[in-house]
């Protein structure tokens, strides 16, 4: 049966219902936004909420997973801060036409963070890379995610299978953009995040940080990621299925945490291994006591029982709920 109400109706929905902190279309009036949604909030955590994130937004450039018949790029992410994309989280297939939509520059890029890689996730990272050519990136762009494990290289060697001239790999006619030779215009710094069950750090400059830690995805090696600028946070669940407790522990106080709702609360025992369920995704956001929560990474079988999900949630979360789509911005 055909879905009433579609994932783009609802997130329009969601927009109305959450005050006006949903700005689906650029970064002018931001502060005409946040009056409204402060003046909607009221207590004063609010207020300080609104300016701590001022100068941060989230776009969502895939609000899908790894199927090409649900109307979505697969999963990525954008960060925008003081108007200029830094932070990617993810670069799933479609996310590219979605970059350029944007209109964000991948020369304002300070580092790509994958959370595993799984092909919805990371098969885009050639397509950035060559399109680096041709945007004039001229400073080196990290590329962090997890250490190898079962079936799946660490992004270290995800990186040189794909870029390397000293082995067979994928594109080797990209290795300039992996080993420094004269024609090399910008280097991809490949590395492995290995938190091991504590909050893993990197500083990228004086007020941007990033953060992770493991979670669990089935066998596969799975990171959840934090950015945080001044005292603004996103957090990001990944592919996840809830059981490790630490995306609460890496998640907490943070102004917005990305959910990936790529299962239904009845799900089949192989794909809770795999992913959380929305009552767990409720109890993670209470516990992490999350500001907000935007849910993503929908499949065909959460994207058309959102109403049911957010029944779900509600029974732990009481934080406003935001509905991801394609190119979705959001206020922390
Ligand atoms: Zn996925």
């Amino acid at each position: 049966m055909k879905p009433a109400i579609s994932p783009a109706i609802l997130a329009f929905l969601f927009t109305l219902l959450s005050a006006c902190s949903v700005d689906a279309q650029d970064d002018a009036g931001q502060s005409e936004h946040d009056a409204t949604r402060i003046s909607a909030a009221g207590p004063d955590q609010k207020l300080s909420q609104s300016v701590n994130c001022k100068a941060v937004k989230l776009q969502v450039l895939g609000a899908g997973g790894p199927e090409i018949n649900d109307g979505m790029a697969s999963s990525s992410f954008i960060i925008w801060i003081n108007g200029k994309a830094g932070i990617m989280v993810d670069a799933g297939g479609g996310s590219s036409l979605n970059f350029e939509k944007s209109g964000a520059d991948f020369n304002d890029l300070d580092a790509i963070l994958l959370t595993h890689l799984h092909v919805d996730h990371s098969v885009a990272v050639p397509v950035y890379v060559k399109a680096g050519y041709f945007s004039g990136r001229d400073s080196n762009l990290p590329l962090l995610g997890p250490d190898a494990g079962g079936d799946f290289p660490s992004t270290v060697d995800f990186t040189r299978s794909l870029f390397s001239d000293q082995q067979k790999s994928v594109y080797p006619y990209l290795s300039d953009n992996f080993r420094q030779q004269p024609s090399t215009d910008f280097l991809i710094k490949p590395q492995n995040v290995n938190p091991e069950g504590k909050v893993w750090h990197r500083k990228l400059s004086e007020k941007l940080s990033v953060s992770a830690i493991n979670v669990i995805h089935g066998a596969v090696p799975a990171i959840a990621w934090r950015v945080d600028y001044g005292q603004c946070s996103i957090t990001f669940s990944g592919d996840m299925n809830g059981s490790s407790g630490n995306l609460q522990q890496l998640a907490l106080n943070s102004n917005l945490l990305v959910a990936n709702n790529a299962i239904p609360e009845d799900a089949g025992r192989i794909a809770k291994f795999l992913h959380m369920t929305p009552l767990t995704i409720g109890k993670i956001a209470k516990k992490a006591k999350v500001k907000k929560l935007l849910l993503a990474h929908f499949m065909l079988r959460t994207k058309d029982v959102i109403p049911e999900t957010l029944k779900i949630i509600r029974k732990n979360y009481q934080g406003e709920i935001i509905i991801a789509s394609d190119l979705l911005k959001v206020d922390p």
